[in-house]
């Protein structure tokens, strides 16, 4: 492979000479000595003749290591050596010296120094093994397995030594989320690799961890031994460049030596060899060499993760253009093999299963392939694989899975009581106080309850009361709950109550749409639909009740209102004696930014905020947002009562989530953050054709996609939020053709992980209309 340093890194190289130079007398080493570049990678590598001694002298890239994962590695090799095991010598420094040396700058930057193996030859050569020239014979690869198990057997018995830190090759650092030399997925461009290597990966990383870490199959290894990384003198092996060592699978130091000779026509007779060496000299169970394929399959993903970070190298170029496709394939037939990209593993499959008989198989699911997880954190979820997802969709959860103070603040309230509210009791009353300082002066008390259904009934309930009228407007896609009066109304999913004589649609008008007029036009049309609606009502004898309105227009899509659309609804409703219930269930608690609540970020001061989703974080609780005289108005004469609504437990669900905002400043965060997505988005826009608009605003945003006719592309945005799932990222899609992405993360999501997830929609967006075209 190169071993040259490409032009841009002669100066570098330079200063790596003068710092290799300066070193020489602080590991005893005449200050005149030749100096010869041999390669640069990580590290600069000078061979240095001092008389007829010849030595290696690395100069570590700046920042590649510490000075204590560098003298473990150093303390690692002498250790084996004094085993017994033939590695290469390492020369200590003169007394006083640590292997630093300062540059100009003061900027210390790490030495070693080790003996030349005189005489020897690299066992192979990587481009050579790749492309299948002759190579070293069947009884080479068996004493080098000799060797390498030679190695492992005395590393058993060094184990970790003191001080010991190094990344280790376990099933995360192979192939978890962030694999110690990136992910591998990156390098591919086209959509059907990049998720065979997924699921290949997920495959690998379930494998591994079902292998687990005994002694028997895990410890310290070389992780490096690569053709290059042998020497051979006539019979005599040395084991050399101990740079990446840490811990390990033991077989992933014969995977790394047969992945380079996977294609070679000796492979099988290599493999062979290796193998009888290796375990002439350590006892491997059944186990840990079944799992030797997947271990060669994951070392050819760690390249393709090196690659990936290093674009323009001329190694990665290499590794993109011959190794890459190749490795893909071996990684559809580990698929095939292993039967990974079956419907479900077994066990989700058998979950399903009992899931269908008991709750029925019409609860819907989200994903082609159900997603099944056992626990979460902040904006993470963790699956039953262990794989780890990136939480872009979930607002219930608003200040994060498994929030330690809302979970200690039930659990403690559970352990000490939890009644119904009619005994007197704090933990409601502070709540309701603290909850209502967060709305404007007139929305001044509220009823608590314990679902967003349950909190828009009560409201429509309250509204028919005080306007004695039943006519009620919705927009015409729109989900307000799932009690018999809201699936009247329902417009945005299908139910089979017959849609109520006495509801109205509106439509929403949104400045995106491409075939819209001018903003005037549109609100003026939008707004004629509502005089309209409002007169059939009338006409009708059923009256104005309320405006029942979504303030994000969630399921609608998150349209663009045209300015003084949603003041002119309000005040024709009011004006014909309805009331405004904005439904704050998916708006509610910050989500939209910079307001608490979305009327308030919308402008407009509705008679009920219904509440629901994200207020206990998961806690089932809900309310009824209104003023003092309608509950004056309705409560006498209704007695309102809801046995687990407003306990004390719900109480600490509901005050702990909503100080964690208040005390996080969550709520001026999503406005910051939601304002640093739109730019990202906008930019989206801007280079993807089929991204017709980015929608939304604080931390419920998305994009509208389009077909290249310019038409809600449903199918498109499946195949984006699909896309996203195998890479780890959870989003979903919205809006009357399902051509918006929702994007909707816990509010405790940081702006890196933003940029993951808008980083993944562009890779998306560019390899699904590359690949289909569509
Ligand atoms: N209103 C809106 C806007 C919603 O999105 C939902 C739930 N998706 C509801 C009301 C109903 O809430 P719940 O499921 O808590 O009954």
């Amino acid at each position: 492979m190169n071993d040259q340093p490409s032009p841009g890194a002669v100066r570098d190289l330079d200063a790596a000479t003068e710092l290799a130079r300066r070193a020489l007398p602080l590991f005893g080493i005449a200050p005149d000595a030749r100096l010869t570049f041999i390669k640069q990678r990580e590290n600069v590598v000078f061979r240095v003749d001092d008389g007829d001694r010849p030595y290696a002298l690395r100069v570590h890239r700046h920042g590649h290591r510490s000075l204590a994962q560098m003298s473990c590695e150093v303390r690692h090799a002498v250790a084996l050596r004094a085993a017994g095991v033939p590695v290469s010598q390492f020369v200590e420094p003169v007394a006083g010296g640590d292997g630093t040396v300062a540059d100009a700058d003061g900027t210390r930057h790490l030495i070693d120094v080790q003996h030349w193996v005189a005489g020897a030859e690299p066992f192979g050569d990587t481009l050579a093994a790749w492309h299948g020239e002759p190579g070293p014979s069947p009884e080479r690869f068996h004493a080098l397995g000799e060797i390498v198990g030679g190695m492992h057997a005395a590393s058993r018995q060094i184990g970790r030594i003191p001080g010991f830190e190094r990344d280790a090759w376990h099933e995360d650092g192979l192939a978890g989320a962030t694999p110690v030399w990136g992910d591998a997925t990156r390098l591919a461009t086209r959509a059907d690799d990049r998720q065979v290597l997924a699921e290949a990966i997920s495959g690998i990383r379930r494998e591994l961890a079902a292998l687990g870490r005994d002694d028997d199959v895990y410890g310290v290894i070389h992780a490096d031994t690569t053709p290059e990384n042998v020497l051979v003198d006539g019979d005599e092996i040395t084991l050399i460049d101990f740079d990446d060592f840490g811990e390990g699978y033991w077989l992933f130091d014969l995977a790394t030596m047969l992945f380079w000779y996977v294609r070679h026509p000796e492979y099988p007779a290599f493999r062979k060899a290796l193998l009888e060496g290796y375990t002439a000299q350590v006892e491997t169970p059944t186990r840990a060499l079944d799992a030797l394929d997947t271990l060669i399959l994951a070392r050819a993903t760690t390249y393709l993760g090196w690659a990936a970070d290093r674009p323009g190298d001329e190694t990665s170029e290499f590794l993109e253009a011959e190794v890459l496709p190749v490795v893909v394939e071996l990684a559809r037939s580990y698929l095939d093999r292993s039967g990974a990209d079956a419907a479900a593993p077994d066990a989700d499959a058998a979950l399903l299963e009992r899931r269908g008989a008991t709750i029925g198989p019409y609860s819907p699911l989200f994903y082609n392939r159900p997603l099944h997880f056992v626990s979460g954190d902040g904006v993470w979820l963790t699956d039953v694989h262990g794989e780890r997802y990136l939480d872009a969709y979930n607002n219930v959860p608003s200040v994060g899975h498994a929030n330690p103070r809302v979970a200690d603040a039930i659990s403690a309230q559970l352990h000490k009581l939890n009644v119904h509210t009619r005994y007197l009791s704090e933990p409601i009353v502070d709540y309701a106080e603290a909850l209502l300082g967060t709305f404007g002066e007139t929305l001044d008390r509220v009823y608590f309850t314990n679902s967003g259904s349950e909190s828009n009934e009560l409201a429509l309930r309250i509204a028919r009361h005080r306007t004695g009228a039943t006519g009620i407007l919705v927009t015409d896609f729109s989900y307000h709950g799932n009690t018999i009066s809201l699936a009247q109304l329902t417009t945005g999913l299908e139910v089979s109550e017959p849609f109520g004589e006495h509801v109205r649609t509106l439509h929403v008008p949104d400045l995106d749409t491409p075939t819209a007029g001018d903003d005037e036009t549109l609100l003026a049309e939008a707004l004629a639909g509502a005089d309209t609606a409002i007169a059939e009502l009338q006409a009708a004898g059923h009256g104005v009740c309320a405006l029942l309105i979504d303030s994000s227009f969630s399921t609608e899509g998150l349209p663009r209102l045209p300015e003084g659309y949603l003041e002119g609804l309000v005040a024709r409703v009011r004006a014909a004696g309805g009331l405004i219930i904005a439904d704050e269930v998916q708006a509610g608690l910050g989500r939209l930014g910079d307001d608490w609540w979305g009327h308030d970020a919308v402008g407009i001061t509705p008679d009920f905020a219904t509440l629901g989703k994200p207020l206990g974080n998961g806690f089932p609780i809900g309310g009824v947002v209104t003023t003092a005289e309608l509950l004056e108005s309705f409560s006498p004469s209704n007695m309102y009562f809801n046995t687990f609504a407003g306990t004390p437990a719900a109480a600490a669900a509901g005050h702990s989530t909503l100080l964690e905002v208040e005390e996080r400043g969550l709520v001026g965060k999503a406005g910051d953050l939601g304002r640093y997505v739109g730019d990202r988005l906008g930019d989206l826009a801007s280079r993807h054709d089929r991204v017709l608009a980015s929608k939304g605003r604080g931390l419920f945003f998305g994009l509208s996609l389009v077909d290249a006719e310019g038409r809600p592309d449903g199918a498109l945005a499946k195949e984006v939020v699909e896309s996203l799932v195998r890479e780890r990222i959870l989003i979903s899609k919205i809006g009357p053709f399902d051509s918006v992405l929702k994007i909707r993360p816990p509010l405790v999501i940081e702006r890196p992980e933003l940029d993951t997830v808008i980083d993944a929609l562009d890779r998306a967006l560019t390899t699904s209309a590359a690949a289909g075209g569509r």
